[in-house]
């Protein structure tokens, strides 16, 4: 039944234990120290290790519904996860990353009649009042879910902020918050640029055309 799993491990033991390029013993002999933190959506398909093809060592992950990040409260994971990384081991910058096609969203939009699910998903709700207003008549719904994708991503930036190992990272300029999109109906990746007001792709020279969700 796991038998898919214990292959990918075999396969994972060879090239990062086996390999004369392998790195897992000499990262286990002189420490982590990544230059990244990215909190990204518990999504099966959007896997962080997955999609950037990193090498261990490379990020710290934090995974939530939606890669939604909540306002600060002392005690949880993510305050936790932070504050290791950031005091800890010196994270440069910490990467939020939502996606197309995302669950959580679709249940805020749709508002799922499922407790554990909808009281986590409803902090994201004023993003989506913000994606309400920014979608004009002539969109379609699936505008409206990009929109809503967008703003969540920009809201947990902004929540980010207050959590006081990330506010003190960043008064001391030590970090940097990148608000990213992975689209995956077109295989791109976009991070939202606040002079242009829009997420641009960050594969491309040009500005991304608007997307269509299937
Ligand atoms: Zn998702």
């Amino acid at each position: 039944m796991t038998q898919n799993l214990i292959d990918g491990f075999l396969n994972f033991r060879k090239q990062a234990y086996d390999s004369p390029h392998g790195t897992m013993r000499a990262l286990m002999k002189l420490g982590q120290s990544p230059d990244y933190f990215i909190i990204s959506c518990i999504d099966s398909r959007g896997n962080p290790g997955n999609v950037f093809q990193s090498q261990p060592g490379t990020f710290f992950s934090h995974k939530a519904m939606g890669a939604i990040v909540r306002p600060y409260k002392k005690g949880t994971a993510l305050a936790a996860a932070l504050q290791f990384a950031l005091k800890y081991n010196k994270v440069k910058h910490i990467i939020i990353l939502g996606h197309t096609g995302c669950g959580a969203v679709k249940a805020l939009i749709d508002n799922i009649p499922d407790e554990d699910i909808a009281s986590f998903v409803d902090v994201a709700r004023s993003a989506l009042n913000t994606a309400k207003e920014l979608a004009s008549a002539e969109e379609t719904h699936d505008d409206l879910y990009r929109h809503a994708e967008e703003q969540i991503v920009l809201q947990s930036a902004e929540n980010l902020r207050g959590y006081p190992s990330v506010q003190c990272a960043l008064d001391e300029k030590r970090i940097t918050i990148k608000p990213w999109l992975f689209d995956m109906h077109e295989g791109d990746l976009l991070e939202y640029n606040p002079d242009l007001a829009q997420f641009i792709s960050l594969i491309h020279t040009a500005p991304t055309e608007k997307r269509v969700h299937a």
